[in-house]
């Protein structure tokens, strides 16, 4: 939710959040005309046409008069964002690491992701992979570009204070200073900001993906873990210690199976990926190569996956309906495994739903697969690295050096 602030007072807070309301909306609208500026901003004409004058002073945007579309009358300028400033997006996940390269305006430039073995990952070795893709992808993209930060989801409880992992049960990590490490491993000296992986991806969702523009939002995905990211009232929700959120530890099965996190029966037990390959008669570990098989025979209508994937559903909605239930949202978004999963299992989901959340809550509450895919956490690391430069333009405008 943006709020704007009448100009008239002179003071440098209001200029910053004017700069600040003006560029974020071209960031996350795209190219707009100054009418379509003083509309969306509800700042006067004047200063919509000053603030647009320092944020092409400061590099970040221009303007551009498009083509005569036949219409009488020239056609009014329109004012676009300057796409040689990027942010550098990282992704730490069990079975994978991804980095990728994304514009102001959110276009990824380039990315590279690369498959891990499904097993607990050194630090180190992680961070120096993290750094050489980083420079193998700065070196394709041309020298011009000017980098802001850095910003990293990795499938971990974080301490966003200090940018670093508490605990990533699945990757075997605890207290890793993570956001130091990385900053120490890349040759561009830029913040570097950590957050949790559901986190990310449900900010990636309310700014770029299904559930744009929405302030209440549960993002739920699934893999080896289930992450999640709860957002109320337009806030990530992150509780006294950073925990909050993590509703694939809602214990939902007292009789049910050790989950990682040391518990017994959390609901990732029930509709994470071993959970599906449990219900197909797959032995463990299996991975993405077995998940693809699973999915192509429940497309093809095998009737014994189609059975596995229903049992899956209700799981899945025996545990929703709690959190819909808590938390009330105007959507949930299913990203991950569980975006693949959504045509298969959603009768099933929808049904439990129907049996068990409250009507009035029921009624407006969508549950839809993510349209970012793979990628939608690594989006939302990206929107997380530009967050200091679209709150305070004025001050991160000024060119930082960097040599690759
Ligand atoms: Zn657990």
């Amino acid at each position: 939710v943006q709020r704007t602030v009448t100009v008239g007072s002179r003071s440098e807070s209001v200029r910053q959040a004017n700069l600040s309301v003006i560029l974020r909306g071209l960031h996350l609208s795209g190219a707009a005309t100054r009418s379509d500026l003083v509309a969306s901003s509800g700042l006067t004409r004047s200063a919509v046409g000053a603030l647009v004058g320092e944020l092409t002073d400061m590099g970040f945007v221009y303007e551009q008069r498009s083509q005569s579309d036949g219409s009488p009358g020239r056609p009014s300028p329109r004012v676009r964002v300057v796409t040689d400033h990027v942010t550098i997006a990282m992704e730490v996940l069990v079975d994978s690491l991804a980095v990728a390269v994304v514009s102001l305006g959110g276009h990824v430039l380039d990315r590279r992701r690369i498959d891990l073995a499904r097993d607990e990952i050194p630090v180190e070795a992680t961070v120096h992979e993290l750094g050489t893709l980083t420079i193998e992808l700065l070196q394709a993209l041309p020298d011009t570009l000017v980098i802001h930060g850095v910003g990293v989801a990795i499938a971990g409880v974080v301490r966003r204070s200090e940018q670093s992992v508490i605990v990533a049960p699945n990757i075997g990590w605890r207290d890793v200073p993570l956001g130091e490490l990385i900053q120490c491993a890349l040759p561009i000296d830029v913040p570097v900001v950590i957050a949790n992986d559901g986190d990310l991806g449900a900010l990636a969702e309310v700014r770029r993906g299904v559930a744009t523009g929405m302030s209440d939002v549960v993002y739920i995905s699934g893999e080896v873990g289930v992450g999640a990211g709860v957002i109320t009232d337009g806030r990530p929700l992150g509780g006294a210690e950073g925990f909050a959120g993590e509703v694939g530890h809602i214990p939902v099965n007292p009789g049910g199976l050790p989950c990682r996190c040391g518990s017994t029966g959390c609901w990732e037990t029930e509709v994470g990926e071993q959970a599906l390959l449990r219900r197909v008669g797959r032995p463990p570990g299996g991975g993405r190569a077995v998940v693809d098989e699973i999915l192509a025979a429940a497309a093809i209508g095998d009737p014994d996956v189609l059975a596995a994937m229903d049992a899956h559903g209700r799981w899945l909605g025996f545990g929703l309906a709690g959190i819909i239930n808590t938390f009330d949202p105007d959507v949930v978004v299913m990203g991950g495994l569980f975006a693949r999963l959504h045509p298969f299992v959603s009768e099933a989901l929808e049904s439990e739903l129907d049996r068990r959340v409250f009507d009035v809550v029921r009624q407006q509450v969508g549950v839809l697969p993510s349209g970012l895919g793979l990628d939608g956490p690594l989006l939302g690391a990206a929107e997380w690295a530009w967050e200091r430069v679209l709150s305070d333009p004025a001050a991160a405008g000024r060119p930082r050096s960097w040599a690759i």
